[in-house]
Formats: structure tokens, C-alpha cells, sequence
């Protein structure tokens, strides 16, 4: 769970996949409702932002791997005490489908079942044409793992704030 200050309820929210999936992009389309087609690799790895649902007020702190996950694996540092995880991958590149069920496990081993959110994002649905991860092939892996599922585009702004607003309502469900 989440620690209060003041009434403010802060999460940690980790974004993990292979590098270009899209993760830098998701956050900034989010917080700054904007998108670069290159992102500065420095300072853009940390951003937060406040979410009131209900009478909550909830502190979403979004970090970001800053490409560390080209050296081999992120640092255990990184996702440790995370509240929830988005699972990013591009639907145009099957291997980083792969890649993100790989992190899903490297979750199962870190964390016990419900102590943390995980979604599974496909990212770039703008590009569809070139799509190698079916749709019905990520929502039936999705289930199986009892995930949350959503495809997006940081591009076009295609179901970006659904995600954060999905963490948000499941952090506030497991509050209660
Ligand atoms: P990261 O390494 O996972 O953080 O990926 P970035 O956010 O740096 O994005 C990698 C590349 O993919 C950049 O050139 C982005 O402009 C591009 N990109 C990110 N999201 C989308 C998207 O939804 N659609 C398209 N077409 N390109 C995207």
C-alpha cells in the first residue's frame, strides 16, 4: 500500500520494457499531455503526478528506466517498493512481447500476488499496419495472469491517461 502524507496517498509506478517500446513517451504524453519522436534520454526519467478520485488524492510517482534496460537488466533498486508496473511492449515488434512476459516474471519472483498493480500495455497503435502481436493473443495472455490489459498510442493519444487512470482506480481499491 501506499504511504499517506497529509492525506495524500503516494505510489511508486514503474514502467519496464525492452528499450524504444515507447515507456519515456507514455509518461510524457501523460503528464504533459505531449509527445517527441526522440526523447531526451536525461531528465525525463522521474515525474509525478496527483489524481484525485473520489475524495482521494492520490501522488502517482512515475519512473522511468532512463535505457537502462540496454545494459542486460534494470537494477533490482529500480522496482523495489513499487506500487504498481506497466508492462510496456510494441505491438510491431513481437519481441518485445517476449520481453514483457519476461519481466512478468521477474515480478512474480520480486513481489507477493496483489502486493502489486501490473498492467500489460501494447504500445503504438497507430502503426497497426505493422502489427506483429495480435490483439485477441495479448488479451487472452492478459487474463490468464488475472493483468490488466490496454493497448495504447503515446503518439496519437489513444487510451494513455485509461492506463494511469486504471492504476489509480485499482491502488485505490486495494486501499480499502
Ligand atoms: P523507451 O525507450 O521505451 O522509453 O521509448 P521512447 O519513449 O524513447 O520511444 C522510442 C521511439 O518510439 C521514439 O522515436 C518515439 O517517438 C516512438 N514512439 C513512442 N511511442 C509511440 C507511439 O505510440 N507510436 C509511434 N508511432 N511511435 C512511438
Amino acid at each position: 500500500a501506499g504511504s499517506s502524507t497529509e492525506q495524500t496517498y503516494v505510489y511508486k509506478v514503474v514502467l519496464l520494457g525492452t528499450t524504444a517500446v515507447g515507456k519515456s513517451s507514455l509518461a510524457f504524453r501523460y503528464v504533459k499531455n505531449d509527445f517527441r519522436e526522440s526523447m531526451p534520454t536525461v531528465g525525463c526519467s522521474f515525474f509525478t503526478q496527483l489524481v484525485c478520485l473520489e475524495t482521494t488524492t492520490m501522488k502517482l510517482e512515475i519512473w522511468d528506466t532512463a535505457g537502462q534496460e540496454k545494459y542486460q537488466s534494470v537494477c533490482h533498486l529500480y522496482y523495489r517498493g513499487a506500487n504498481a508496473a506497466l508492462l510496456v511492449y510494441d505491438i510491431t515488434q513481437k519481441a518485445t512481447f517476449a520481453r514483457a512476459k519476461l519481466w512478468l516474471r521477474e515480478l512474480e519472483r520480486e513481489f507477493l500476488h496483489d502486493e502489486i498493480v501490473i498492467v500489460l500495455v501494447g504500445n503504438k497503435t497507430d502503426l497497426a499496419a505493422q502489427r506483429e502481436v495480435p490483439l485477441e493473443e495479448a488479451e487472452e495472455f492478459a487474463k490468464s495472469k488475472s493483468l490488466i490489459f490496454m493497448e495504447t498510442s503515446a503518439k496519437s493519444n489513444h487510451r494513455v491517461t485509461e492506463v494511469f487512470m486504471a492504476v489509480a482506480c485499482e491502488l485505490l481499491k486495494r486501499e480499502r
